[in-house]
């Protein structure tokens, strides 16, 4: 608890997941004094119920699937079962060490931790159990809530959400996954590789709606290959729950069972009775909304994080959450371009993107002024050594920048750092083609993709 409830700060963030606490610390070690409000545990969604502990359970299914595959590669393994006690526990020390890790930096910074729930009563006040914390600058950051569709409530048993999916103590034997976007089929890729028989039901038409159509595409071919049964442009019905299950009901009349139904069709902003509309918080559909500067219609305002309309991404409320920091303190930071968050989907195969996909790329430029290349996967070692398929897709103006990058393919997603900096430095290919890529890695199969958008191509047809 806070030694001093009334003192005013510079800063008070409602809210310590990956936004209001990266706001805090950044504000902190720029000298700024800080409140840090929160109602649960430090680290929020991302470390306690979202990117962490599901990446866990995604590379603990990498575990099963290199045990099961062994013979493939000339080594006598199989898989004898799954623990799922022991996965969880594995899960729970990679999250209880990162907490610890986090809770102890927060503290070397000085900031103010307020634990309890917290509302906004006036602009520049945030209650807490009957106390108010004044700040001169307000940053909400409360993050967001599993949503379901109407007529579906979740009860956490049969009906989860991926919260209750991280607690299960076993592994379904069938599962239906509701959403085929991130969420959805990293659950699927998970529980496949744990031993489940697994079901997406998508109602666009295609898995990973969000992504290039070409890396769709792929996914859903790797998919097929690794017996994940999906339906696409297939909305969900109903709901029966049964004597082992579920059985679910899709709008073209298809009945479905199974032993669980995971709830992932998006994430909504945990923003209801927080008082932000009282006073005078411009909201759309619980969202807040904000300009560029992340600033709210109110004076020394601001939100991070989930509840701002955009992608849902902890490294999204990272960078929004130093970029206050940063505003508030004075130092002018530049404004944050959405389109240059990268992008990655830790199902396998992997799926990474940043930037504008084809699509987005020909109406912003026009059909005539975007070409695309795609360097497949089989032309390189790495890819061949790790038995994957996929590719990298580069999208540019032509003569000009290149706009986005997308790539499928085990590992892909360790690529998207030196994407990014394309993307981000507008770089051309021309610019990137004579940096050396080493061999044999995957990063060289990005390197062969500009040299061949370059109009040199080395391990490819021209
Ligand atoms: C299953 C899953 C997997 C994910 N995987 C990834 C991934 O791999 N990579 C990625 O980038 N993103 C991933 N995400 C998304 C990521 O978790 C979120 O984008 C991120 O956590 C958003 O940060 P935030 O600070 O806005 O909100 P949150 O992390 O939700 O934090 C909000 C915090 O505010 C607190 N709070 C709310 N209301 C109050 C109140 N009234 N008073 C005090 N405290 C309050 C909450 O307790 C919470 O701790 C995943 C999400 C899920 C659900």
């Amino acid at each position: 608890m806070a030694d001093q409830p009334d003192a005013g700060f510079d800063v008070v963030v409602l809210g310590g997941g990956s936004g209001g606490y990266a706001c805090a610390l950044r504000a902190a070690q720029l000298g700024l004094s800080v409140a840090l409000v929160e109602k649960d545990k430090l680290g929020g969604t991302c470390l306690h119920r979202g990117c962490i502990p599901t990446k866990a359970l995604l590379h603990a299914g990498e575990v099963a699937d290199t045990a099961r595959d062994g013979h493939e590669f000339g080594i006598k393994s199989s898989l004898d079962g799954v623990d799922m006690s022991g996965v969880n526990s594995y899960l729970d020390g990679v999250v209880s060490r990162l907490y610890k890790g986090l809770q102890g930096l927060i503290k070397s910074r000085g900031i103010t931790v307020v634990e309890g729930a917290g509302r906004l009563v006036a602009p520049h006040r945030v209650e807490v159990d009957g106390q108010g914390y004044d700040g001169r600058n307000v940053v909400l950051a409360s993050g967001s809530y599993t949503k379901s569709l109407r007529g579906l409530p979740i009860d956490g048993e049969r009906v989860l959400s991926s919260e209750d999916a991280l607690r299960l103590d076993y592994v379904p034997e069938r599962a239906i996954v509701l959403g085929g976007g991130v969420i959805g089929v990293e659950f699927a890729s998970a529980w496949t590789s744990l031993g489940s028989r697994v079901t997406i039901l998508e109602a666009l038409p295609r898995l990973v709606p969000a992504e290039d159509d070409a890396s769709s595409k792929a996914l859903e071919r790797a998919f097929r290959k690794r017996k994940i049964a999906f339906k696409t442009g297939t909305p969900f019905k109903g709901l029966d729950k049964t004597a082992s299950g579920v059985s679910v009901t899709t709008e073209s009349g298809e009945t479905l069972e199974a032993d669980v139904l995971l709830v992932a069709v998006g994430r909504g902003p945990a923003t209801e009775g927080l008082g932000f509309e009282g006073q005078g918080i411009e909201m759309d559909r619980g969202f807040v909304l904000v300009d560029e500067r992340l600033r709210t219609k109110v004076e020394g305002v601001y939100a991070v994080g989930d509840i701002v309309p955009g992608q849902q991404l902890a490294h999204r409320g990272f960078q929004q959450g130093v970029f206050v920091a940063e505003q508030v303190a004075g130092l002018n930071p530049t404004p944050i371009d959405e389109a240059g968050i990268p992008r990655v989907t830790y199902c396998e195969p992997e799926v990474a993107s940043v930037g504008l996909n084809e699509e987005q790329a020909v109406r912003e430029y026009g059909a005539d002024s975007v070409e695309s290349l795609t360097y497949d996967l089989g032309g390189n070692g790495k890819s061949q050594i790790l038995r994957t398929q996929g590719f990298i897709k580069l999208v540019r103006r032509t003569d000009g920048p290149v706009v986005g990058v997308h790539m499928v393919g085990t590992r892909v997603g360790e690529l998207i750092g030196e994407a990014q900096l394309i993307y981000n430095w507008e770089a051309y290919p021309d610019d990137v083609a004579p940096l050396v890529h080493m061999h044999p890695t995957q990063n060289e199969a990005l390197g062969e993709a500009h040299l061949a958008l370059a109009g040199k191509p080395l391990h490819a047809h021209s």
